[in-house]
């Protein structure tokens, strides 16, 4: 007889977990049948702006736009340089490249692997307007650095928050620390919609006014037909929202389930597979279940073989990657040393403490 499979993230099981309440709130939608605004994409703005503890939120089409849309409504753009951690997914650059400006890519802590405070203030140059703190696989970045450090410079300090809702750093949420924070409610995310959706959260009223017009073509709250400037278009759709502020209640006790399966992890876990490093002063939400390991292939094989979920997050690093071989001007050793080794086993609300000794029992058996 053989054992289940274990999925990496289970995301029907999540779904089914709220699916009273998404049919409520699902039905209600249909009913009045306004598809884009409207009182569910206002509801949810408020509550996540809440959720972060801080004070605008405006619902975008999806993670990366938040962070285009939060360079472009900073007036970021060619001739300007935003640095960028090597360790991220592709997207924080992309944001970059959308608007114009050059990413300058920067090393990683190589025992968090978030991005190194003494590496940015190396690389701030007589181009760099701003730095992008991204909170990698459910931990924040060092902030208690980084703030002073932007503020010494004079650079804007954007949070890339799409893998870290709910999670803190000295007590600060993610998404309260900078001058305005992307998110992304991928269906993978810690919060995740049925399909794309993302957000800026912020405490600049002038700022978050002028997202708010780009991302819906320009228009000025003045009147519906005046387009004070190039916009484009991208809203958060009314049903997310309505998904969204549906599944945002249970996302404390998630983030908590999650932390929890880490820890067995850490309890559980054989000495040839390290649990990333995680900072004193950090509250991770645990998005991936990051662990190091030295024979990746053996290990990956063997999880295959016991039909164990799993992923590397990111084989390539941003830097490394094609698209953006013209800005990888120097080597990043953490960062290129961490993606020969990481591995992200499943982790998710639903996993169960007997899924997690499973997984560990299949790490144990594999052979150095
Ligand atoms: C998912 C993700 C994004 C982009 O979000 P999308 O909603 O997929 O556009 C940006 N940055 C990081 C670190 C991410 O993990």
């Amino acid at each position: 007889m053989t054992a289940d499979s274990i999925p990496f993230l289970d995301i029907p099981g999540i779904t089914e977990s709220v699916r009273d309440e998404l049919d409520v709130r699902w039905k209600s939608v249909l009913a009045h049948g306004r598809f884009v605004g409207g009182p569910e994409v206002e509801d949810f703005e408020a509550h996540f702006a809440e959720y972060c503890e801080n004070q605008f939120c405006v619902g975008v089409a999806n993670g990366t736009d938040a962070l285009e849309l939060i360079l472009a409504g900073l007036g970021v753009g060619p001739g300007d340089e935003v640095i960028v951690p090597g360790n991220t997914f592709v997207a924080s650059a992309e944001a970059v490249v959308a608007v114009g400006a050059r990413p300058r890519f920067v090393d990683i802590l190589p025992d968090t692997l978030q991005i190194d405070p003494d590496a940015v203030a190396a690389a701030v140059g007589p181009q760099t307007v701003a730095v992008m703190a991204v909170h990698m696989f459910g931990q924040m970045a060092d902030v208690e650095r980084l703030v002073p450090l932007a503020e010494r410079h004079g650079l804007a300090l954007v949070e890339d928050a799409a893998q870290a809702h709910g999670a803190r750093f000295a007590d600060r949420r993610a998404g309260s620390v900078g001058v305005a924070a992307g998110f992304s409610f991928y269906p993978g995310k810690n919060l995740g919609a049925l399909g794309d959706g993302g957000a800026v959260v912020s405490s600049d009223a002038t700022l978050v006014a002028r997202i708010r017009r780009l991302a819906n073509h320009g228009r000025s709250v003045a009147g519906r037909c005046l387009h004070e400037e190039r916009g484009r278009n991208s809203r958060l759709d009314t049903l997310q929202a309505a998904i969204l502020d549906a599944k945002l209640p249970r996302l404390g006790e998630q983030n908590a389930r999650r932390r929890s399966v880490m820890e067995r992890y850490r309890q559980h876990l054989p000495p040839t597979c390290t649990p990333l490093g995680q900072d004193a002063r950090a509250e991770s939400v645990h998005h991936l279940a990051i662990v190091e390991v030295e024979d990746r292939d053996r290990t990956t094989a063997a999880l295959d073989a016991a039909r164990v979920g799993w992923g590397v997050h990111y084989p390539t690093p941003c830097h490394r990657q094609p698209a953006f071989a013209e800005f990888a001007d120097e080597a990043l050793p953490a960062t290129e040393c961490a993606a020969t080794r990481i591995l992200s086993l499943p982790m998710g609300p639903t996993l169960t403490d007997d899924q997690v000794d499973r997984v560990c029992d299949v790490l144990s058996g594999v052979i150095r």
